[in-house]
């Protein structure tokens, strides 16, 4: 018997390549792209076969056989690897981590369900989900534009829609993935959303549109058989279009033609832990790579993308209204609150403005981006509290469930009976959440329907689909929520935002805060008025409470003017020398002690010395103290991204050699500062 010799990446943290026997004949060798079972310390692993080699350099007596080769599987093809590799590079990982973990667990485990019982039960599923096809609607000029441009691309071209809310981006997107799938019989497209559950009319959507073809859907919710089926018709070709979020960035598509972003801006394509990366930034280096079209929607860009637009990388093409016959962007108007003074969280105008749509029979939404029902209780006799006792931070109230919660390390109390320092029994609760906001508005509106759409009334798996369908249904007046209910949704009833307190955003410390504030408010105002104004409905409008009226992120909010302030803002960082214009890594480290992570970074500072490089010198994080771990971060920065490649590439191998009982990661362009 002949040998040959296996290398395989493996999902550890360890930076190296491991070789394993494999008895076959020659010209029988398996491939490089296929999986191999082989064991590693004491249990059995997937590998991914990365080379296949005559010699090892591991002594005979030590190379282990690999137990199997999945030969069922196609490989995955060098294309993949080299999209694996590259983001393996780019964010200072060992390729195992990146390419391992992605794969359906069926895949990576010892025994697995034979793959063509599997396939029948998808293509079982498809013939289901066969509805007649949907008709297209007559496309407006402008999105006629966009459409076409986006059909007719050819090669690497990168493109931004940038379309107001309401514009009918998803329109263009369908119709020029028409246009792909009727000229390219095999073709499959991407396209990505920010999150799956928050956008189930989209996946209604391309089914209805597209009868016949194949439809996979890769998300984080999906049970592992799904994910098996899901994963593997998108690697055999067989799903043309492949709807994901941001983890579908890493799926193998052999025949990808085209790839589609929509709200490119939004930041849950950032993975925020393990292998932290970027899926839009990986999508645009994987189309670049596959010399394809990629298109970024979105109606409060990014700064990186509307800068590339800007300076013409990027093809801008434009929506500038609503699509919806009379529909027209809401009116924006700001409540001061010094002096229309809330009760309950909601001013006078606000309660009137809604007063009125209820007696109209048309919806309204309140926005409110803090979930439970106030975020702390005190005890106003001795000054005492609800700080976590593991954070730095405060325990949140959840009246509905008697508890105290804190949001960061997920610590439950039952709300005390009285101050724990005092013994004083009149605890207060302080400020207001989504919960507080209900209660109040069920005691003003007795007669309304109104419904709670937060990540605490929407736990169950199912759940979020079911109120966002009753919402579509009218079966909810007033709708209150956090940033889930600002994305997307078209509910064509909404005539009023009410925005409450968004104001603390101002101050922050993150650079990004009013990027993000404002795309945040352009979003929510964005679901008003969407269906146009039928006979003796509400103008639609979006009323901003606040101290700070005379803001000028408010006012670009007021005059939807996306352009003047990203304008604005991207100047400014370029002044801080900040990112678009400057690139950035974060070495974190966490410790018990504080001292000891920042030794650790200390230490990791005086490592190594870059001329186009600057180390910051460690600070503690925001929030220092999580789960009983302290922690604090070094900024590394430098205006060539190669350079920070090069420097960053070097000191990693001298941070995995540093012996240090801290916890540390690395993170390239981070998003939170
Ligand atoms: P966006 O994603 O740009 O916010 P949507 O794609 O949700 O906007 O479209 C908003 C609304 O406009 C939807 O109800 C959609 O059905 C409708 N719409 C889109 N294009 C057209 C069109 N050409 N004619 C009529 N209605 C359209
Ligand atoms: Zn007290
Ligand atoms: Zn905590």
């Amino acid at each position: 018997m002949s040998y040959c010799i296996l290398q395989v990446a493996l999902d550890t943290p360890l930076d190296s390549w491991f070789d394993y026997r494999w008895p076959c004949a020659p010209g029988e060798e398996p491939q490089v792209g296929q999986l191999a079972l082989v064991d590693f310390g004491r249990r059995e692993t997937v590998g991914l076969i990365v080379a296949v080699k005559r010699e090892s350099d591991v002594p005979p007596e030590k190379l282990k056989d690999a137990i199997a080769v999945r030969a069922q599987l196609a490989p995955l093809s060098p294309t993949w690897l080299a999209l694996a590799q590259f983001a393996a590079d780019y964010y200072q990982r060992p390729l195992g981590e990146v390419a391992l973990p992605g794969l359906p667990k069926n895949l990576r485990v010892g025994t697995t369900v034979p793959l063509d019982r599997a396939i029948k039960k998808l293509a079982k599923q498809e013939a289901a989900h066969d509805p007649a096809p949907a008709g297209m609607p007559v496309l407006n000029p402008a999105q006629q534009l966009a459409a076409d441009a986006i059909g007719s691309a050819q090669g690497f071209a990168p493109m931004l829609l940038y379309g107001v809310t309401g514009s009918g981006k998803t329109e263009v997107y369908l119709q020029a993935c028409a246009q792909v799938l009727a000229r390219e019989p095999d073709a499959q497209i991407l396209v990505m959303v920010p999150e799956i559950n928050l956008t189930p009319q989209l996946e209604g959507n391309i089914r209805a549109r597209f009868p016949g073809v194949m439809v996979a859907t890769l998300h984080s919710s999906l049970s592992e058989g799904e994910r098996m089926l899901h994963w593997l018709a998108a690697h055999e070709g067989r799903a043309r279009i492949v709807l994901g979020t941001r983890l579908a960035i890493l799926a193998s598509l052999p025949r990808l033609k085209l790839i589609v972003i929509d709200e490119e801006h939004d930041p849950s394509y950032k993975q925020q832990e393990g292998l932290r990366y970027s899926a839009r930034d990986l999508a645009v280096w994987r189309a670049h790579q596959l010399g394809i079209p990629i298109v970024l929607g979105s109606a409060t860009p990014s700064l990186e993308t509307w800068h590339h637009a800007q300076s013409g990388r990027y093809r801008k093409l434009e929506l500038r209204e609503r699509a919806v016959k009379d529909a027209v962007l809401p009116r924006v108007r700001l409540v001061d609150t010094e002096r229309d003074r809330p009760r309950e969280g909601l001013s006078n105008q606000l309660v009137a403005a809604l007063r009125q749509r209820m007696e109209r029979g048309e919806q309204s939404l309140l926005f409110l981006n803090r979930r439970g029902y106030a975020p702390v209780i005190t005890c106003e006799a001795c000054g005492w509290i609800s700080n976590c006792t593991r954070c730095s931070s405060f325990m949140v109230l959840h009246k509905p469930e008697h508890r105290l919660r804190c949001h960061h390390c997920s610590l439950e109390l039952r709300i005390p009976r009285a101050c724990p320092d005092c013994g004083n029994v009149d605890l207060q609760p302080l400020g207001r959440g989504t919960q507080r906001v209900e209660e109040g508005l069920q005691a003003m509106f007795p007669e309304a329907r109104i419904l709670r759409i937060d990540a605490d009334s929407t736990r169950r798996k199912g759940s979020a689909q079911a109120a966002f369908d009753s919402v579509h249904r009218g079966e909810v007046d007033i709708l209150v929520g956090t940033q889930m209910v600002a994305k997307g949704h078209d509910f064509k009833k909404l005539t009023l935002v009410g925005v409450l307190n968004p104001d603390t955003a101002l101050f922050s410390q993150d650079y990004r805060a009013s990027e993000r504030l404002f795309a945040q408010l352009m979003q929510v105002a964005g679901r008003a008025g969407r269906a146009g104004r039928g006979e003796g409905a509400s103008e639609s409008e979006v009323l901003i409470q606040t101290r700070y009226a005379t803001h000028p992120l408010y006012a670009a909010v007021v005059n939807h003017d996306y352009e003047r302030f990203a304008g604005s803002l991207l100047a400014e960082r370029k002044q801080a020398a900040l990112p678009p214009f400057m690139y950035q890594a974060l070495l974190r480290a966490e410790a018990r002690q504080l001292a000891d992570a920042t030794a650790f970074l200390e230490a990791a500072r005086d490592l190594l010395v870059s001329e186009a490089v600057f180390i910051n010198d460690p600070i503690p994080m925001t929030m220092t103290r999580v789960h009983n771990m302290e922690r604090a971060q070094l900024l590394v920065e430098s205006n060539s991204r190669p350079a920070l490649q090069a420097f960053l590439k070097a000191w990693m191998a001298d941070l995995r050699a540093m012996k240090t009982r801290v916890r540390w990661s690395l993170e390239v362009d981070p998003l939170d500062i």
